[in-house]
């Protein structure tokens, strides 16, 4: 993963998708590409095993055009975490996209003085 934080978002993608309707391997992996996550299924999968280990998401095999697919539902402790982290991420969405986040000391410094003169 190029980023050190993307493991959390998608963790936290995967929680929220398997709270909206069961969840499954591909269908996932399509989800997270289409949020710019490139993953491959010998990442994805190991990943919600254990998630699954952790009692965060539970799995069942469903029979899907002859095919045996194993599908994700989020458990209460996994929907628990994820009300738990959505409050922290919006705390952190309001210091990240408050008007101040990201400019620079060095720019606020440069505004001020404009105002001053
Ligand atoms: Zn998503």
């Amino acid at each position: 993963m190029e980023n050190e934080f993307f493991a959390g978002f998608i963790r936290l993608h995967i929680l929220y998708h398997a709270s909206e309707e069961p969840i499954f391997g591909l269908g996932i992996l399509r989800e997270l590409r289409r949020h710019g996550y490139e993953l491959s299924p010998g990442t994805l999968y190991p990943l919600l095993h254990r998630m699954e280990e952790r009692n965060l998401l539970k799995s069942e095999k469903e029979l899907v055009a002859g095919k045996i697919r194993r599908v994700y539902t989020i458990t209460e402790l996994g929907r628990q975490r994820l009300l738990v982290a959505r409050e922290k991420v919006r705390e952190l969405f309001g210091e990240l996209f408050s008007q101040e986040a990201l400019v620079s000391p060095e720019k606020k410094r440069e505004e001020r003085n404009l105002d001053e003169s």
